[in-house]
């Protein structure tokens, strides 16, 4: 269930107020996508995640909120090329905003992810060359330094693989893969290295992926047997309190 309430909030930037509609409760069932975009009813409600003020343009989760960083990023250049972007859709326009201000105050992963959103956006509205466009846009925020987090990078292997820029998803997965990651990294990168192979540029769920590959038994060893042989004998004689 979703549930809105519009709400009459003064901008932070420029102190005039305005009604939103806010987001007050939802909920998700399923798996996410393998770019961690939320299963539905949460994904629906994507229109909500950022508002944006009528007067001044300032973009944020919540425009009565922000700080000194967020106020020097509104008196920027930065800020005036990035609200008048010519994006047709304003939900879209509010992510590109959003992923200029991380881009702008150096968190480029935020940037990325803001940047993701807004290809969602244009996902739903069915527009393939744009969400494919917003996709490479969203990976160019992370080029520079190496990108340590597997997280991060499994969720740029999707991202590449999305826009069908086959031979850079290719050298990350096959990257990722020398790497010997553990259960279920290893199993989301052989899934994606199947689907580049196939040139499938297709959403998958982490859950299709992981699919008839559950995570691997623990090893047990004598040690372990003789543990496990311990704990049991522990239990029968500790009483069961509901008897008690
Ligand atoms: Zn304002």
């Amino acid at each position: 269930m979703t549930d809105y309430s519009t709400q009459k909030l003064q901008c932070y930037c420029c102190g005039k107020a305005s009604e939103h509609s806010v987001l007050m409760s939802s909920n998700s069932r399923g798996s996410p996508d393998l770019d961690q975009r939320p299963p539905k009813m949460y994904r629906w409600t994507i229109g909500s995640w950022l508002q944006e003020c009528p007067y001044c343009g300032y973009v944020a989760p919540d425009i009565d909120k922000g700080d000194a960083k967020a106020r020097k990023f509104f008196e920027s250049d930065e800020f005036r090329v990035a609200s008048l972007d010519p994006s047709p859709d304003p939900v879209t326009r509010r992510f590109l905003v959003r992923a200029a201000q991380h881009a702008y105050q150096g968190e480029r992963r935020l940037a990325f992810l803001s940047t993701l959103s807004a290809a969602w956006v244009a996902d739903d509205a069915n527009q393939p060359t744009e969400a494919a466009s917003l996709r490479l846009r969203a990976a160019r925020h992370l080029e520079g330094p190496r990108i340590t987090s597997i997280d991060t990078r499994l969720l740029l292997l999707d991202v590449l693989r999305r826009a069908s820029s086959w031979e850079a998803a290719e050298a990350l997965a096959v990257e990722l893969a020398a790497e010997e990651l553990g259960y279920p990294f290893a199993e989301i990168v052989a899934f994606h290295r199947d689907k580049i192979a196939a040139r499938d540029d297709e959403r998958y769920t982490i859950g299709q992926a992981l699919e008839g590959k559950p995570p691997p038994a623990l090893p047990t060893t004598a040690e372990d047997q003789e543990l496990i042989k311990a704990i049991a004998r522990h239990i029968k004689i500790v009483p069961n309190p509901r008897r008690t």
